[in-house]
């Protein structure tokens, strides 16, 4: 992914008529999904806190390199739970989307999402070819 979708989240608005039929989209299902999978994000980020303490400076017991391992520890945690805070945002912004009744739909250009995109992606919220436009 590159640049900031975050913006995109919450700029959609209901989509009037609302063109997907009721059982084409199973949000009932799907926003569980999402619940369930913000829940487990949430789990393994506080089951993980302790690795994204500050890395001790304790040079007695602690040699130069082995300093250097928990830094790169502290880093790749960091970033993982980076990672982790963007996917719960993701799926904040895609159970609002089912709030909004504009769930399935691409979030700059209104176009139907590919039901197998969603199905790969839950929290996908550009069609195929908005997204592979972001991604250039
Ligand atoms: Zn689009």
């Amino acid at each position: 992914m590159v640049g900031d979708v975050t913006a995109f989240f919450m700029l959609k608005t209901p989509t009037p008529g609302g063109l997907l039929e009721e059982d084409t989209v199973d949000t009932v299902s799907i926003k569980k999904k999402l619940l369930q999978l913000k829940a487990e994000l949430i789990d393994l980020d506080e089951a993980s806190h302790a690795g994204t303490q500050p890395v001790a400076l304790d040079q007695s017991s602690v040699g130069r390199l082995s300093r250097m391992d928990a830094m790169q520890v502290q880093a790749m945690s960091l970033e993982t739970k980076r990672r982790r805070e963007i996917q719960i945002q993701r799926i904040e912004g895609a159970l609002k989307r089912i709030e909004n009744d504009a769930y399935g739909y691409c979030v700059t250009c209104d176009e139907v999402i590919d039901p197998k995109r969603l199905d790969f992606d839950l929290t996908a919220f550009l069609c195929i070819h908005c997204a592979s436009a972001a991604e250039q």
